[in-house]
C-alpha cells in the first residue's frame, strides 16, 4: 500500500502519545524467535532419536489431500484455520517463519534507507488461492470426480522428516527470493500478497471472523497506524469508514495499535468484515470503457483456468477432454470464491488493462518454464567430482512450487518495467529511478540487461521443461501400452496359448523394458515350453531388474530342479524368504526338499511358517 493520501502525521508526543504505550514487535519478535527455536528442537529430536512427530507445517496438508493421510501438519493447519475464524489472520503475524524473514529483510532494507512499497500487480493477486485450492482441494476433488475412493489414515509420526522439505541450496535461494526479492520487488508482504497459498485460506477466514481491529471514538485521523503497518493496510481510513480494519491483508501484529497515540485501536469482538457496514460513502472510480470492462471481468476466470493448466501440467499432460471440464469447474468455483471474498478494502488503483495482460501472460510463461527446472543439473557432476561434500547440498535439485510461485511473480514484474522502460519517460523499481526524463538511468541499464539475460535463461528453461514434460509423456504412453500387452499376454495365458501370451510379453517389454510382471510372465512362459536355456537367460535379466521379487527366486529354483541341482533349488528358495517368509509354494517346495532327504521335523517347519494359500 501507498501511504500516500495520508494526512500529515504529527509527530508530537501529545498527553496519551507520551504514555508508555506496548512494545508489540518486540514481543512479536521474542514469538517468532521461540516459533523458530521449536522447529530447531523439533529437527535435533528426529536427528536423534530417528523418528518423530511429522512435520507441524501447513505444506504438510497436501498428504492429507493426496492420499488420506492426516499428519501432524494437517491437523495444525486445520486448527489454525478454525481458530482464525474466531480470532482473525493471527498465524501470519504471530507464528509464520516466513513473515518472520520478511519482516528481517524489510527491517534490513529500511537500516540502508529503502522503504519498499506495496506493488499492485492485479491479476496475479488471485494466485495464491488458485495454488491453495490446487495443493489442499485439488486431489481430493479430482479424485470425488472421477469417483475414486481413498481411505483416510492416521500417520502422525514419521521416519522421514526432510523428505518433503527442499536441500540446502533451494533453501537458500528460497531465502533470498521471498525474502529480499519479494519485499523490495513487491513491498513488505510481497511473498504473502502474491504467492503464499496458506495466506490465502488464512484471508477468506478472517473475513469471517468477529476479532479485529477496532476503533473508538479517539480516533483523529492521523494517520500514524496506517505509517506503523507493515502488512500495506490502509488503517485509518478503515476504521474511518468501517469503524474495523476489514482489509484481509491485516496480520493482527498490533503494530498500530501501539503506534495510536489517542489509544484509539483495540482488539475487540462484533461483526465480522463481511457484514460490516461502511460508515462512509465508497470512493468513486473512474470507469473504465465497455469493451475494457469485458476483457477485465472474462480476465479473472481466464487467467485462474490457465494457471490450474500450468500447474495441472506439472505432473501430467494436460487433456483438454479428459481434464477441460474439472478445471472449468475448478476455475469458475475459484473465480467465484475471490470475488466473494475480495474484501471490502480499499487499495489503490491497480495496473493498466494492458500491463495487466502482459503480467498475466508473462507468470504463467514462467511458471511453466520454472517449477521444476533444475538449472544446476548440468554442471553437479562436474562441481561433484571436484568437491564430493557438495552432494549433500542438493544441486541438482529442482525448483519447489512456493519458490516457482515467488519466481514467476518477480519475473513478470521485471517484465513489465522493461516494457515500460521502451515506452515511458518515467520508470523506477522503488525509489530506484531506471528512467528519468525520457533518459536511461545507468541503473536502468543494468536493470535492462539482466532482464534480457534473465528472459533468455527462462526460455531457455522452458525448453528444457517442455523436452523433459514431452519424454514423460512419451514414457508415460509407453508405459499405459504396456500394460495393454501385458493384460492381453495375461489372457492368452489363461487359454493356454504360450505362443501368442509370449508375443505379447515380448512386446510388453519392448515398450517398458523394466516391466517386472511382464518379464516374469515370460520367464514362466519359457519354462512351461521347456526352454530351459532362454529361461534361464530371462529369468537373470529379471533379476536384475527386480532383485527382491520372491517369484523370480522360486522359478530359479525350479529352473535347477529341472536341471537335477537340489542344492542350487535350496538355496534359490531359501533366498526367496528373504523377500517373503511366508510364500505357501516356497515353503511347501523346501518342505518336499526335506521330506526327501528324510527329515519330516523340517518339513513340517516349513509347512507350519506357510501362510495358507489363496482360494
Ligand atoms: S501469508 Fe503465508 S508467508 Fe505470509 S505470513 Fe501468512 S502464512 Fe506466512
Ligand atoms: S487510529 Fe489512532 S493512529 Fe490511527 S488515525 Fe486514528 S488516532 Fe491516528
Ligand atoms: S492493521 Fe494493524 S494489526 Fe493489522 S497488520 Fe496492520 S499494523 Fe498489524
Amino acid at each position: 500500500m501507498s501511504v500516500d493520501c495520508l494526512p500529515p502525521v504529527d509527530s508530537s508526543p501529545t498527553g496519551a502519545s507520551a504514555r508508555a504505550r506496548p512494545n508489540y514487535s518486540r514481543r512479536r519478535a521474542w514469538v517468532l524467535l521461540a516459533v523458530h527455536l521449536a522447529i530447531l528442537a523439533h529437527v535435533a529430536q528426529w536427528m536423534w532419536g530417528g523418528s518423530t512427530l511429522s512435520p507441524v507445517e501447513p505444506s504438510e496438508a497436501t498428504d492429507l489431500a493426496e492420499h488420506g493421510r492426516l499428519n501432524a501438519g494437517a491437523i495444525f493447519f486445520l486448527v489454525t484455520i478454525a481458530s482464525t475464524l474466531v480470532f482473525g489472520r493471527w498465524f501470519c503475524g504471530w507464528a509464520c517463519h516466513l513473515v518472520a524473514l520478511q519482516d528481517g529483510c524489510r527491517w534490513l532494507l529500511m537500516r540502508v534507507g529503502l522503504r519498499p512499497r506495496a506493488i499492485q500487480l492485479g491479476v496475479l493477486g488471485l494466485v495464491p488461492l488458485v495454488a491453495c485450492i490446487y495443493m489442499f482441494l485439488g486431489p481430493w476433488l479430482y479424485r470425488l470426480w472421477q469417483g475414486i475412493a481413498v481411505e483416510p489414515r492416521v500417520a502422525l509420526f514419521t521416519e522421514e522428516f526432510w523428505a518433503t522439505f527442499p536441500g540446502v541450496t533451494m533453501s537458500v535461494v528460497t531465502f533470498v527470493v521471498c525474502g529480499f526479492g519479494a519485499v523490495y520487488f513487491l513491498g513488505s508482504k510481497g511473498f504473502c500478497t502474491y504467492a503464499c497459498p496458506y495466506g490465502a485460506i488464512f484471508g477468506i477466514a478472517d473475513q469471517l471472523a468477529p476479532q479485529r481491529i477496532r476503533v473508538t471514538d479517539a480516533c483523529q485521523g492521523c494517520g500514524k497506524c496506517t505509517v506503523a503497518c507493515s502488512s500495506n493496510v490502509r488503517v485509518h481510513q478503515e476504521v474511518r469508514d468501517f469503524k474495523a480494519v476489514v482489509d484481509p491483508g491485516c496480520m493482527k501484529c498490533l503494530d498500530c495499535v501501539a503506534a495510536c497515540p489517542n489509544d484509539a485501536l483495540y482488539v475487540g469482538f462484533g461483526a465480522p468484515a463481511l457484514w460490516t457496514s461502511r460508515r462512509t460513502e465508497p470512493p468513486t472510480r473512474e470507469r473504465a470503457n465497455a469493451s475494457q470492462r469485458w476483457v477485465r471481468a472474462a480476465l479473472e476466470p481466464t487467467f485462474v483456468a490457465a494457471l490450474f493448466v500450468v500447474l495441472l501440467s506439472h505432473q501430467q499432460q494436460f487433456q483438454l477432454g479428459e481434464h477441460g471440464g474439472f478445471v472449468a469447474a475448478m476455475a469458475l468455483g475459484t473465480a467465484s470464491v475471490a470475488w466473494l471474498f475480495r474484501g471490502r478494502a480499499t487499495r489503490n488503483a491497480g495496473p493498466a488493462l494492458g500491463d495487466e495482460l502482459l503480467l498475466a501472460g508473462a507468470y504463467l510463461f514462467a511458471l511453466f518454464a520454472l517449477r521444476g527446472y533444475r538449472p544446476l543439473a548440468p554442471l553437479v557432476p562436474w562441481i561433484e567430482a571436484r568437491a564430493p561434500w557438495a552432494a549433500s547440498l542438493g544441486l541438482g535439485e529442482g525448483i519447489p512450487l512456493l519458490l516457482s510461485l515467488g519466481l514467476a511473480g518477480l519475473w513478470a514484474y521485471s517484465l513489465l518495467l522493461a516494457v515500460r522502460l521502451l515506452r515511458r519517460s518515467d520508470v523506477s523499481l522503488q525509489s530506484l529511478a531506471l528512467r528519468a526524463a525520457g533518459r536511461m538511468t545507468p541503473a536502468g541499464r543494468v536493470f535492462a540487461a539482466a532482464v534480457v539475460c534473465v528472459l533468455g535463461l527462462t526460455v531457455h528453461a522452458a525448453a528444457v521443461r517442455g523436452a523433459e514434460r514431452d519424454a514423460a509423456d512419451a514414457s508415460a504412453r509407453a508405459r499405459a501400452e504396456a500394460e495393454l500387452e501385458y493384460a492381453r499376454g495375461l489372457t492368452q495365458l489363461e487359454s493356454d496359448q504360450l505362443e501368442a501370451a509370449e508375443r505379447a510379453f515380448r512386446a510388453a517389454l519392448e515398450r517398458d523394458p523394466a516391466h517386472v510382471g511382464a518379464r516374469k510372465r515370460l520367464v514362466g512362459v519359457y519354462f512351461a515350453s521347456g526352454r530351459d536355456a532362454e529361461c534361464a537367460r530371462e529369468l537373470e535379466q529379471a533379476l536384475s531388474v527386480a532383485p527382491g521379487d520372491p517369484d523370480l527366486w522360486f522359478l530359479r529354483g525350479l529352473l535347477a530342479i529341472r536341471g537335477g541341482d537340489a542344492a542350487a533349488a535350496e538355496s534359490a528358495w531359501t533366498r526367496a524368504l528373504d523377500f517373503d517368509a511366508s510364500h505357501p509354494a516356497i515353503r511347501e517346495a523346501l518342505a518336499a526338499l526335506c521330506e526327501e532327504r528324510g527329515d519330516a521335523a523340517g518339513a513340517r517347519a516349513h509347512r507350519a511358517a506357510a501362510r495358507p494359500s489363496g482360494p
